[in-house]
């Protein structure tokens, strides 16, 4: 009895303990920024920019929740210089997100967005081992 209960302790405490820092928001442990991540919608470049909670959010018309316009552009390696227009909508706490839009591309996830980048990376390594063969 005593050992199946130490065994069901132990695995309670396993399940638990889970999640490797992956909450699925992007609030990060600073709670008066947020990143938006985005893709090009021409180049496909991931993009990302940072919201300062506490400055940029303007209310909404509806004069509780807040809106805040960004303009993500590339950093021109891929000779695209496009933005991205975000639009973001927080609730009245600058807690939560009720509506996201993006024009000229997609808002993304952070894994997408850190997937991209790997990608694109991956790829500017690859090309210069070649050239330098
Ligand atoms: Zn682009």
């Amino acid at each position: 009895m005593g050992f199946l209960d130490s065994i069901r302790a132990r695995l309670r405490g396993h399940t638990g303990a889970r999640g490797s820092g992956g909450g699925r928001s992007s609030f990060s442990g600073n709670d008066t920024s947020y990143w938006v991540y985005a893709k090009c919608g021409r180049c496909g470049e991931p993009l990302r920019a940072r919201i300062n909670l506490m400055n940029d959010p303007s209310r909404d018309d509806d004069g509780v929740s807040w809106v805040v316009r960004k303009g993500l552009s590339g950093s021109g390696a891929k000779l695209c210089f496009q933005t991205v227009e975000v639009t973001l909508k927080f609730d009245a706490k600058k807690q939560k997100v009720l509506a996201q839009e993006a024009v000229g591309g997609e808002i993304i996830t952070i894994e997408a967005y850190e997937a991209l980048k790997r990608e694109s990376s991956d790829k500017q390594t690859g090309t210069s081992e070649s050239v330098d063969r």
